[in-house]
């Protein structure tokens, strides 16, 4: 078996230990003589699958029972859709915080539903930034503010949250639980799972129940929070395997010692990687600010995109595989999500002293 460094930046590296269990448990859950794939969602072994995911979840985000922890599916590009349908009714505005690509794509949905304030915008600043407190224009009982808490694509992530009224709602499909934080300031979070905490076919929703309860009524059952939660989070035959597999996740953070620790570490493996662009005179140059730069996405350009293609390709051919940047704005990526070894960043150093001895 040879496993390489994986650099995506979604669907991404899952922890070893993880897919070996699930492997292990394919054929037969537990000597029940049929995978967790095969089974009634409302069985006896799915049950207590969705069960301690759920109960994971809320405590390793430190929330109690006024949450609710839901795996819908349709990914963080539904949420954008189901947010404002359930919260942003007539007569009503959301503030939304424009950090880049997700940001927009948020707005943009939101704007077919209802009123939307973009209360900062930085969406267009190189190199790449957040916006900070003071730029937030925020609106006055607005009926939620929305923001992206690690922009993926330009490598950006709020290192200090914002602090409003409203009830504060987040993607976090890109850095969650990468760092312990205050999760009792959102009133909703949500992720797609296929960066930090699964497969992709789930997407992760806590929700405080009271919030749930006041969403609109006059729309399809089927896209309101509340029935979800009413019917503990199986309204429908939600994705048995990729939450089987979220379960196997939580359980990992669990044993390596939680969000502080993964935190540490994450910090630890970013600060190698943007030594090394830092201290590359200029050969290496980081796209975004540094007060904003990312744990979990590291992007930075080479002199040219010939040699960004050729430092991708012999990457690749070393082991070190998906590093190209996102296609709307080239350069180069490395996604160090958790499960991301930091033995794999050494790699990429390296390789980047040697690339750039050869091609500078
Ligand atoms: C990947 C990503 C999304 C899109 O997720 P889907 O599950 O594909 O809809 C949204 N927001 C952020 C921050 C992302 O990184």
């Amino acid at each position: 078996m040879a496993r390489c460094f994986n650099f995506s930046a979604g669907p991404a590296v899952l922890p070893e230990e993880v897919l070996a269990e699930a492997q292990a448990n394919l054929l037969d859950y537990k000597g029940a003589g049929f995978s967790i794939m095969e089974c009634s969602h409302r069985g006896k072994e799915f049950q207590p699958v969705i069960e301690e995911a759920q109960a994971n979840i809320l405590k390793l985000m430190g929330l109690g029972s006024d949450y609710f922890a839901l795996f819908l599916t349709g990914g963080a590009s539904m949420q954008f859709a189901q947010i404002p349908m359930n919260f942003l009714g007539a007569g009503q505005t959301a503030d939304y915080i424009n950090t880049g690509a997700w940001a927009g794509k948020a707005i943009k949905e939101a704007k077919l539903v209802g009123s939307v304030n973009v209360a900062a915008d930085s969406s267009k600043n190189k190199p790449a930034t957040m916006p900070t407190q003071a730029e937030l224009k925020l609106t006055p009982g607005a009926a939620y503010v929305h923001m992206t808490t690690n922009e993926t694509i330009d490598g950006t992530q709020f290192k200090v949250m914002p602090q409003v009224s409203a009830p504060l709602f987040a993607d976090m499909s890109s850095d969650i639980f990468s760092r312990p934080i205050d999760f009792s300031k959102f009133a909703l979070i949500y992720a797609g799972a296929q960066k930090n905490i699964g497969p992709a076919g789930v997407t992760l929703v806590v929700i405080r129940k009271d919030l749930a309860e006041r969403g609109n009524d006059k729309m399809p059952v089927i896209m309101r929070y509340k029935t979800h939660i009413a019917d503990g989070g199986m309204y429908n035959t939600p994705p048995c395997f990729p939450i089987y597999l979220v379960l196997l996740v939580t359980r990992w953070i669990e044993k390596v010692g939680g969000l502080a620790a993964l935190a540490k570490i994450n910090a630890d493996k970013a600060a190698k990687l943007y030594t090394a662009i830092d201290g590359s005179g200029g050969y290496y140059c980081g796209t975004a600010a540094k007060d904003f730069r990312s744990d979990m996405n590291v992007t930075f350009r080479l002199p040219s995109e010939e040699l960004e293609e050729k430092f991708c390709k012999e990457a690749s051919s070393k082991g070190m595989k998906q590093l190209k940047g996102h296609r709307s704005v080239g350069g180069v990526r490395a996604s160090i999500y958790n499960a991301f070894p930091a033995a794999g960043v050494d790699a990429l150093i390296s390789f980047m002293r040697e690339f750039q001895t050869k091609n500078g």
